[in-house]
């Protein structure tokens, strides 16, 4: 199968260029590294099924493939707010052209949707019935209304055309290949624990979130996306782990064995105050569900990040 991943020189993006690899398809990579990097997919470049294309998807895209998964879109709060009006333009601009894309190629299509489309919100855990407490107006909409729209994008496709769509709502995922610099809170915590350096926590830390596992994350994408015709989405994919920022802060310092202390920041406006996925959907639908525990991915992330930074 040829398959298209935009957004495949991302965190999530190259680790599932590799899985799709492993099993035996021929990958392209289409991304304009506005958040990605070469070194994300760099092992690639001399894989005979591995195609990597330097595009933009604000423009439309002409490639042969029956698959298409639509990663494209700058992810982590500090980059979406960087350029707001961009990341808006990126998400519903670039949503509808891989859809037009997927109408001439036959192909069947992807969203990475999010748990932003919950905004923050009233009720936990979130199922996919939950139709979110989202502001239109504040620094996060940008991404939030972006990636709602798109999921709209989507089902619309699928009643006017007939299109083969998969709607994936991806909560808090971390694991090697996450930037060291791109601002979420997994890698800020362990950069700042290995270094040494102030634990940065945002309020009094006693927000939550669910943190799964890249590779777990992965599986579900790709369970989806070869899953049944008519299991179109909106689903649930995320570990239902929940933790509070000052609990991630304290087991991020015991792991590392670090002496960094807490340093408590400003809250960033509309910070969620608590996200935790309900699965279900995934579970009866896909028989998927996560595998790799927080104490256990942390340690592989680790791993990683002191290699990257040369512990
Ligand atoms: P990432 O920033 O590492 O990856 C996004 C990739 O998209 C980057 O390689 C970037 O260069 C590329 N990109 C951005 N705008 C583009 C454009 N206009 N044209 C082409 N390429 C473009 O982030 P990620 O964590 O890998 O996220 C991947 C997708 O999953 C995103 O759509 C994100 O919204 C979604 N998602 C991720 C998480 C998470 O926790 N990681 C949670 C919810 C949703
Ligand atoms: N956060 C924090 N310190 C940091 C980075 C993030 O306390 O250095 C908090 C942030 O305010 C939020 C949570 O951690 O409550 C998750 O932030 P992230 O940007 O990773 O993801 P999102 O807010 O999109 O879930």
């Amino acid at each position: 199968m040829r398959v298209l991943v935009t957004g495949g020189a991302g965190f999530l993006g190259s680790h599932l260029c590799e899985r799709l690899l492993a099993l035996g398809n021929y990958v392209i990579c289409a991304d304009n590294l506005f958040t990605g990097s070469e070194d994300n997919i760099r092992r690639l470049f001399n894989h005979p099924r591995f195609e990597f294309l330097r595009h933009d998807v604000i423009l439309p895209l002409s490639v042969e493939c029956g698959q298409i998964y639509n990663l494209a879109c700058p992810a982590s709060p500090r980059w979406y707010q960087k350029d707001p009006v961009y990341t808006m333009k990126a998400s519903f601009l670039g949503a509808l052209n891989v859809l037009e894309l997927a109408r001439t190629a036959g192909a069947r299509v992807l969203q990475a949707s999010t748990s932003e489309v919950y905004g923050d919100p009233d009720r936990s855990p979130q199922p996919e019935s939950y139709r979110g407490c989202v502001s239109t107006v504040g620094p996060r909409a940008c991404y939030d209304e972006g990636k709602r729209a798109v999921e709209t994008l989507f089902f619309d496709y699928r009643r006017q055309y007939g299109l083969d769509i998969k709607v994936m709502r991806i909560f808090n995922t971390y694991g090697p290949r996450m930037s060291i610099n791109d601002g979420r809170v997994v890698s800020n915590f362990i950069v700042q624990a290995l270094k040494g350096e102030d634990i940065t926590i945002y309020g009094r830390g006693t927000q939550t979130r669910s943190f799964c596992y890249v590779n777990d994350l992965i599986a579900g994408m790709t369970a989806l996306m070869n899953g049944p015709e008519n299991f179109t989405g909106p689903v649930n994919m995320g570990n239902p782990e929940e933790i509070s920022i000052k609990e991630l802060a304290k087991t991020i310092i015991r792991l590392t064995g670090s002496r960094s202390r807490l340093a408590f920041k400003e809250l960033p406006a509309d910070d969620p105050r608590q996200r935790r996925p309900d699965i279900a959907l995934a579970k009866r639908e896909l028989g998927w569900s996560p595998t790799v525990g927080l104490e256990e991915g942390l340690k592989l992330t680790i791993d990683s990040f002191k290699m990257l930074i040369g512990y």
